[in-house]
């Protein structure tokens, strides 16, 4: 799954090539809305909520209404603006072009594009990818919790929403995102070895939960602005986490070998946890 600075990334990028920008074509790889065409719309604003990301289009132009096919029932605003949702979930990425310009992944991977006078944004291998008014994007994000890197980010918020269930191991009370927006499973596994508790500590038995809730606030703010994720600190070519996906490297505080195990049970509560034995009792 992505991490929250990611999808940060992800959406200043297509911010600098979409925001104020007409649409001269859009092309919705995707069933349900292969007939959706909102070119002649203009991009108004491109907002990262949580691992979500949200092109919303039209919406002060007066819009040409709400596309049909798949789309969901309008909520009880009054916008008639739309706005593209997508999802990387795993392998996804959008990548910027001028027109004319070779694709450098393969066209049968791309989901969306949308296109300017000046710039081709190209959604690859997107985990989802839809169009929905914008009046509704609250069925899509309104369940998430404060968003890490938003503006309307409430530690205070998040550490109540994690201390609601306290039996659920740290790591898996971190992804969820009704707790909090943003995190994946690196940053989950990182905190935990940082704050010093195994990933399959119930969260409710952490020592000062706060101090876990301003770390994540702080690592992924830290993070948000650099080219490429590092929690360790150290130069390029040594390693970039302490502990996620280092199963049987040594600890690089302590020299112990990192141990891994399966978290959860059901099917979408069931993540790897990295730990080591020594620095994390
Ligand atoms: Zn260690």
């Amino acid at each position: 799954m992505p991490e929250g600075d990611s999808v940060y990334k992800a959406a200043a990028k297509l911010r600098g090539a979409l925001d104020g920008q007409t649409l001269t074509s859009t092309d919705f790889r995707v069933p349900a809305f292969a007939t959706v065409d909102l070119s002649g719309q203009r991009v108004t604003s491109v907002i990262p909520r949580g691992k979500h990301l949200l092109i919303r289009v039209g919406d002060d132009s007066g819009g040409r209404g709400i596309p049909t096919g798949g789309v969901s029932e309008p909520g009880t605003g009054t916008s008639t603006g739309v706005t593209i949702h997508s999802h990387l979930k795993m392998e996804g990425v959008w990548k910027i072009y001028v027109p004319g310009e070779r694709w450098r992944k393969p066209a049968y991977l791309a989901r969306g594009v949308l296109s300017t006078a000046t710039k081709v944004a190209v959604g690859f291998e997107l985990g989802l990818l839809e169009v929905v008014p914008t009046a509704s994007e609250d069925s899509i994000v309104g369940h998430l919790g404060p968003d890490l890197l938003g503006p309307d980010w409430d530690a205070d918020q998040a550490l109540s929403n994690l201390l609601s269930d306290p039996a659920r191991p740290v790591a898996l009370a971190l992804l969820d995102q009704r707790n909090l927006a943003g995190l994946g499973n690196v940053y989950a596994n990182e905190l935990s070895f940082l704050r010093g508790v195994r990933p399959s500590t119930p969260i409710g038995e952490v020592t000062d939960p706060a101090r876990l809730v301003a770390l994540a606030h702080k690592a992924i703010m830290v993070n948000r602005d650099r080219p490429s994720r590092n929690l360790t600190g150290l130069p390029r070519g040594k390693p970039q986490y302490w502990v996620h996906g280092r199963r049987g490297d040594a600890c690089l505080r302590c020299g112990t070998r990192i141990e891994s195990e399966q978290l959860g049970t059901g099917p979408t509560d069931t993540r790897f946890a990295w730990w080591c034995p020594s620095c994390q009792k």
